[in-house]
């Protein structure tokens, strides 16, 4: 059990709240491009 502490904690999503789709925290959503409430991204959905 040398190594049992390496293990990467398991990665927690969280709800865009924009569209509603599981995306890394702190991270922009890759289904709608939102982030902290504003479009920073443009996915191409118009
Ligand atoms: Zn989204």
């Amino acid at each position: 059990m040398r190594r049992s502490h390496h293990a990467l904690k398991p990665t927690g999503f969280q709800e865009c709240s924009n569209c509603g789709e599981l995306k890394l925290p702190h991270h922009v959503c890759s289904a709608c491009g939102h982030y902290d409430g504003r479009e920073v991204i443009d996915v191409g959905a118009a």
